[in-house]
């Protein structure tokens, strides 16, 4: 059964609206659950009204790919730990980017688009080599952000002399050879399809490379973005208006964020987008940390607790490993039931997804207005008796701010030294994600707490109810 080409435009357009309604949906925590319906609705109508078009064969092989991809999907999706949803992501990235390169070598070899002629031929040709060319860097970018991620692959920035001028040249190689192509008759140009492939993967992998493990989260929105233009292309090459309009919607949110994200964090975004384009090395040996690194235990913390009577939490990547965030609002209930001033501080880039402490701290149904945002507790850091840092890192490191051979120099971070007293929980005295060590810890009016968040809490908790 087939449907009318203009009851398939009608569906692609309901589709549209439903995936603009979605992503208007996931812009604050209250509507992001209806954003996701609509996104489900949308794809949905979406994958039907393909499916049911004029002209498209093979639905038993189509339906079989649907079912077993479907049934993956949900064992991926039911397995993923939230901490391991940016490495997910940076995977489903790298199947569109894929997708687009293969979408680009079957669209150059479809018989249908060898008769195309002039103009028309041209465009296609061009479709074809940017698809493929946007597709790749995509692929490659993401599958080495996934690793980066997943630690499967240093954090640390790789920087050589000379990559800005090495990546130039490739460009220019790919812009050479992209004449070429579209100067060869037949498909004759298979081979420069292939070199100019294999140079934008390479390309790929040398752009995410160059990122620092502190601008990771910019790297994985970029990619986003990417993975929307590709799709995008992708659209073009097939002639559907549908992956057209959904790649660019996707192309242009993920642009979006990742300049919110460069934003928050001060970097630029254009130098992100090259592979750390601009960033001065670092110039030298990071600065010798001095100070003693010391220690409380939990009763003692509970009694600086019991007598401050303003208290900071920074959660971070650690709370969510922890799963502490149910303790900590218990913790949170004891501590303003006993008359004291209690809230959360959020830096943009804690946790490992955007917005990652928000949607913890929701889930344990911490109200918003005791959660709020770096800039607007910074400034009352000074006034504030005991921060308690918990699980975070990178994010309250002062070389951000005073060490210019820091990897992370130039980021906003949450002043915590600046109050009277910071509790640092962890587990040991290990490197954050950016892999830089924090004087935070060797202050003079820093104590750590060893141990896992959840169970310190709990302790803490125990000590604070007695
Ligand atoms: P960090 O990664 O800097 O530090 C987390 C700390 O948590 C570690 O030092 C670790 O120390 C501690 N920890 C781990 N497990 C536990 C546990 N069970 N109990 C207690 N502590 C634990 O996290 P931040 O949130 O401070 O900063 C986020 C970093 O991740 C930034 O560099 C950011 O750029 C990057 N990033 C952010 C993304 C985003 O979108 N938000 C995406 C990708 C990267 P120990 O092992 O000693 O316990």
């Amino acid at each position: 059964m087939f449907i009318a080409k203009e009851i398939q435009t009608a569906a692609y357009l309901f589709a549209s609206i439903l995936f603009i309604l979605s992503l208007g949906g996931l812009s604050s925590q209250e509507s992001a659950k209806r954003g996701v319906f609509y996104g489900i609705m949308g794809m949905a109508v979406a994958i039907i009204a393909t499916i049911l078009g004029q002209g498209v064969a093979g639905h038993t092989y189509i339906i079989a790919a649907i079912a077993v991809a479907s049934v993956i999907g949900l064992m991926v999706a039911r397995k993923v730990e939230m901490t391991s949803m940016p490495q997910l992501v940076a995977i489903l990235h790298s199947f569109v980017g894929l997708a687009a390169v293969l979408v680009g070598f079957g669209s150059y070899l479809d018989p249908k688009t060898q008769s195309l002629t002039g103009a028309e031929h041209i465009i296609h040709l061009t479709e074809v080599y940017i698809g493929i060319f946007i597709g790749a860097v995509t692929f490659t970018g993401s599958i080495i952000a996934w690793g980066k991620l997943e630690g499967k692959i240093m954090s640390k920035a790789l920087l050589y002399p000379g990559r800005h001028a090495v990546n130039v040249a490739l460009l220019v190689v790919c812009i050479i050879l992209g004449v070429l192509f579209a100067g060869a008759e037949g498909t004759s140009g298979m081979l420069y399809l292939y070199i100019m492939t294999a140079i934008s993967s390479f390309i790929g992998i040398m752009l995410v490379m160059a990122i620092g493990g502190g601008d990771m989260p910019v790297v994985v929105s970029m990619l986003n973005s990417y993975s929307g233009w590709a799709a995008s292309a992708a659209g073009f090459m097939l002639g559907n208006d549908l992956l057209i309009v959904t790649g660019a919607l996707v192309g242009s949110s993920g642009a979006f964020l990742s300049m919110h994200m460069c934003h928050a964090m001060n970097r630029s975004f254009v130098s992100v987008i090259l592979g750390g384009f601009g960033n001065a090395p670092a110039k030298g040996e990071a600065k010798a940390i001095e100070g003693e690194v010391t220690s409380l235990n939990h009763e003692e913390v509970a009694g600086l607790l019991k007598e401050a009577k303003s208290i900071v939490i920074v959660p971070g990547y650690g709370m969510a490993v922890a799963k502490a965030q149910y303790p900590i609002y218990e913790m949170v209930q004891t501590l303003r039931k006993a008359g004291k001033n209690v809230r959360f501080a959020i830096h943009p880039v804690a946790g490992r997804l955007p917005g990652h402490m928000n949607v913890l701290l929701a889930e344990a149904n911490v109200p918003y207005d005791i959660v709020l945002e770096m800039d607007e507790i910074n400034d009352d850091m000074p006034d504030t008796d005991v921060v308690m840092v918990i699980g975070a890192n990178d994010v309250v490191n002062p070389s951000a701010q005073d060490d210019p051979n820091s990897s992370i120099y130039g980021m906003p971070v949450i002043e915590a030294w600046k109050a009277e007293k910071v509790i640092i929980m962890k587990r040991s005295m290990s490197a954050g994600y950016s892999g830089e060590d924090n004087p935070l810890f060797y202050k003079p009016n820093s104590e750590m707490l060893y141990g896992d968040a959840k169970a310190s809490v709990e302790k803490l908790l125990g000590f604070l109810k007695a």
